[in-house]
């Protein structure tokens, strides 16, 4: 896959303080990037565009080197005690993404320079839970190794929990440049989720991820080298083929992932599609063409927090998802475990 490259990057002030901070100035200077010294809150109106779609798009290029101001972290059951980011958002497209609603107007990349800080907070956060293992989050808000060619900051991050034995991170990636994460000493602290879907879903909906092939490659890389490895299967899509797809999806990982050396259980994480009226008024705006099937009347209220309510599949059609991928992950992966399916 094509690493992201920016084709403007904002410097706060705050950045230039730190190591990693001055060595991205460099890079990109000698790059020929654009550079703007400025503060975060210039970064929206000074992001062209002449409508949502145009805006959206270029956001897209835009990186932000920043320092993360906020010390306290975010509770993020169930999936892990805490959550923290190396970055915000993500370069890729994937129309359906979470991002739309959550980032709303503000999609450009944000990475933060200040590692030193954010690993204190972690050790501090692990005190204050006081359990034998206290598990971390760390791409709630973006894919953690879309800028890993320019940051290194994951592998960093490996290498930190690597050292520590009462805490554990998660990573959720749908990107393959996975190669400098092999070497690191992570000592089974890391779970690596790879975010799989069907050829069909990943061609149409998810512009500038891996490819189908290329994150099982990934995933095959990852498990190789002794991380704990897990899949995200999300969004389950319905449509003409899908069983064949997703068969053929399992087959594949089964024959190329190795699911010995780590020793530990794979995971399944079942998610499918969903979307609530906020996401599909942007996604109509950034995609107009769009092929998402986002049509409420084919389609069952669930509500959520805090009295939002999104559109899923109708009750026997989302049993059927379950049991049906259910059925193909036993069959190639009996010893794995489904954690949920949503
Ligand atoms: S890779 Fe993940 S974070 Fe990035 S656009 Fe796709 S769904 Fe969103």
């Amino acid at each position: 896959m094509k690493l992201f490259m920016p084709e403007t990057v904002f410097f706060e002030p705050s950045a230039l303080k730190y190591p990693l901070g001055n060595e991205l100035f460099e890079f990109f200077e000698k790059q020929g990037t654009e550079i703007i010294k400025t503060s975060i809150q210039n970064v929206s109106r000074s992001i062209p565009g002449n409508n949502e779609q145009q805006k959206y798009a270029r956001a897209k290029k835009t990186l932000v080197i920043t320092t993360k101001k906020s010390m306290s972290l975010d509770v993020c059951k169930p999936s892990a005690d805490f959550e923290f980011s190396l970055a915000t958002n993500c370069p890729a497209n994937c129309e359906y993404c979470y991002l739309q609603t959550t980032q709303g107007y503000k999609p450009y990349l944000r990475t933060y320079v200040n590692l030193e800080d954010i690993f204190d907070t972690i050790l501090k956060h692990i005190e204050k839970n006081n359990q034998p293992i206290t598990t971390f989050e760390v791409a709630s808000a973006g894919d953690p190794l879309a800028l890993e060619h320019l940051t290194g900051s994951l592998g960093k991050t490996i290498e930190f929990f690597g050292s520590l034995e009462n805490a554990r991170l998660r990573v959720v990636t749908k990107f393959s440049n996975v190669d400098s994460l092999l070497p690191i000493r992570h000592n089974g602290h890391t779970r690596f989720r790879v975010s799989i879907n069907s050829r069909h879903v990943i061609k149409n909906f998810e512009h500038n991820t891996a490819d189908f092939d290329e994150r099982i490659e990934a995933a095959s890389k990852i498990s190789k080298a002794g991380y704990p490895i897990g899949f995200i299967v999300a969004p389950i899509m319905v449509y003409d083929g899908w069983r064949e797809e997703y068969k053929e999806l399992f087959e594949k990982l089964r024959q190329q992932v190795d699911v010995n050396p780590a020793k530990e259980t794979v995971t399944f994480e079942l998610i499918q599609h969903r979307f609530t009226p906020i996401a599909k008024n942007f996604i109509l705006q950034r995609f107009p063409g769009t092929k998402l099937d986002m049509d409420e009347s084919k389609r069952t209220l669930k509500w959520g927090k805090f009295g939002r309510f999104k559109y899923v599949y109708p009750k026997e059609t989302a049993k059927e998802l379950k049991e049906t991928i259910s059925a193909m992950i036993m069959e190639n992966f009996p010893d794995s475990r489904i954690e949920y399916f949503t």
